[in-house]
């Protein structure tokens, strides 16, 4: 497989090329560097059609030959992940060996789903009657993905809505369609045709996939504007929905923690791929006793990041990953000037001719400031005093968002009673970031509607069907 050329499109499992194109963009140039297919109405209508003719035998197949295909699909993706991680870094713009993790770890993620299967329930079972319920695939699948972790967050929908026995039109951000383009070309081998079809094409083709009345579910991850708009177009035909959104996490940091070692984790929890993360930390809450003393470690890691093309070595940050989020997190940026806020910028930028932002620290803005009230999604990091738990937990809360929170505390068993009361679908203590597939990942409030992960998030791919037998 040639990695870098012959962006096709899968459509019951052959190779279709767009009757248009759009332009790729590398991050760190802002030049185009190759183009992937535009899908026209009748192409999506195609891919739609076939998906379902093979659904008809892949929800019968066994799930042990499912669970087998979607384990070998992981594997495909860990051994070509080393070569595949240039191609992301050039149209993601990430280092190149955060992006090698990035496509391995979605394959063991995938072995790992491939090891799920769904329940069955027994309510009765005697000489009058049977009574069970069991869990059946839903149909097509309209899976929908972002641009900030295009190959995991794609996988997180193709294994577990394979394995529970549907099959997918997939389709990736218009600003990284090329590795899950490549992906589709790779998975031919892996499935039936019909089973996984992968689609790419511009601002229209998401609208277009969601009013289709041949999907039977969409799984969505992106903005919460974005999983509005989705929720409204899926109303027209009740299709399921499991939408993954936006996020403004809050970091809560008590006096008691060790600054040494805690800096380094809330910076990358801060920043790592740029701050482009659904879960980072966003707002960083700090005691007053030890805010002085962290804000300065902070601002020397910032200072000594060197932000730049993911392809060069020695990048610890890449750019922004697209033009529309560059100005957005620019805007933000001028909004806090404009404030008089007071910033800390460290990233030592090595090339001025793409997408990037200095790393940026916003010294204790007042509450209501854009920066600790909008998720900035880009390396900006309001910093925050507090004196109380009590009023802390009030600030953290004080969100439309609820994805993930965070609290640093040396005595584990107070940072859990805090923890428990943050209103996230997800809260770390002394770590970050760590996501398993066995375990449910839920948006609370504007981050979400219903779960991926764990066994919940492989039941929304499935129905119950409860079977009464007369004996
Ligand atoms: P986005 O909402 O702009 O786009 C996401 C996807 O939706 C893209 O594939 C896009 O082409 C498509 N799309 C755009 N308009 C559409 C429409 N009207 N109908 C259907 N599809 C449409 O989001 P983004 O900028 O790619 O991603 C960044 C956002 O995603 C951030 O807010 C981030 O927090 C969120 N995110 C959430 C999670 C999570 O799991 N909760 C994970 C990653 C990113």
């Amino acid at each position: 497989m040639n990695l870098h050329a012959d962006y096709a499109m899968t459509i019951d499992g052959r190779s279709v090329p767009g009757e248009a194109t759009i332009d790729v963009i590398n991050p760190a140039t802002g030049e185009p560097f190759a183009t992937a297919p535009d899908c026209s109405k009748a192409q999506l209508d195609a891919a739609v059609a076939c998906a379902k003719r093979a659904f008809k035998t892949w929800r019968e197949t066994p799930i042990v030959e499912r669970q087998t295909m979607v384990a070998k699909a992981g594997d495909l993706l860990i051994t070509h992940a080393d070569e595949m991680a240039r191609l992301f870094t050039r149209e993601q713009g990430r280092p190149v060996e955060a992006a090698k993790q990035e496509i391995e770890g979605a394959g063991k993620w995938m072995k790992e789903v491939a090891q799920m299967s769904p329940p069955a329930h027994v309510s009765e079972d005697s000489d009058t009657q049977l009574i069970e319920t069991r869990y059946v695939p839903l149909g097509v699948i309209c899976a929908i993905a972002p641009w900030n972790f295009p190959v995991n967050l794609a996988m997180w929908k193709v294994a577990p809505a394979l394995v529970a026995g549907n099959t997918m039109v997939l389709k990736p951000s218009p600003f990284t369609p090329l590795c899950t383009l490549k992906i589709g070309e790779m998975f031919r081998s892996a499935f039936p045709p019909g089973v996984l079809n992968v689609i790419s094409g511009g601002d229209e083709l998401g609208p277009m996939m969601t009013s289709h009345p041949g999907f039977a579910k969409i799984s969505f991850t992106g903005s919460t504007a974005t999983g509005k708009r989705v929720m409204e177009s899926a109303a027209k035909d009740l299709k399921r929905i499991t939408l993954e959104l936006g996020g403004n996490d809050a970091a809560i940091v008590l006096p008691d923690v060790d600054l040494d070692v805690v800096a380094e984790k809330i910076f990358f929890s801060a920043f790592f791929n740029t701050a482009q993360i659904c879960v980072a930390t966003k707002r960083l809450y700090v005691h007053e006793a030890i805010y002085d003393g962290l804000r300065d470690r902070l601002a020397a890691i910032a200072g000594a990041a060197k932000v730049g093309d993911g392809a060069e070595q020695g990048t610890a940050l890449g750019p922004i990953q697209n033009k529309r989020q560059y100005d957005r997190v620019m805007a933000l940026l001028e909004d806090a000037k404009a404030n008089q806020l007071t910033l800390i910028q460290g990233g030592e930028i090595r090339n001025n001719g793409g997408y990037f932002v200095p790393v940026t620290i916003v010294d204790n803005p007042p509450e209501n400031s854009r920066v600790v009230q909008e998720e900035a999604f880009g390396p900006i990091l309001p910093m925050l005093k507090f004196s109380d738990i009590d009023d802390v937990i009030d600030r953290a809360n004080a969100t439309d968002y609820g994805l993930g929170g965070t609290v640093w505390c040396g005595d584990p068993d107070k940072a859990l009673r805090i923890a428990r009361r943050l209103e996230t679908g997800t809260v770390w203590v002394n770590q970050l970031l760590n996501l398993r597939p066995d375990t449910p990942f839920a948006g609370r409030k504007q981050s979400g509607f219903g779960v991926e992960n764990g066994m919940d998030g492989l039941l929304e791919y499935m129905a119950p069907q409860a079977v009464y037998l007369a004996r």
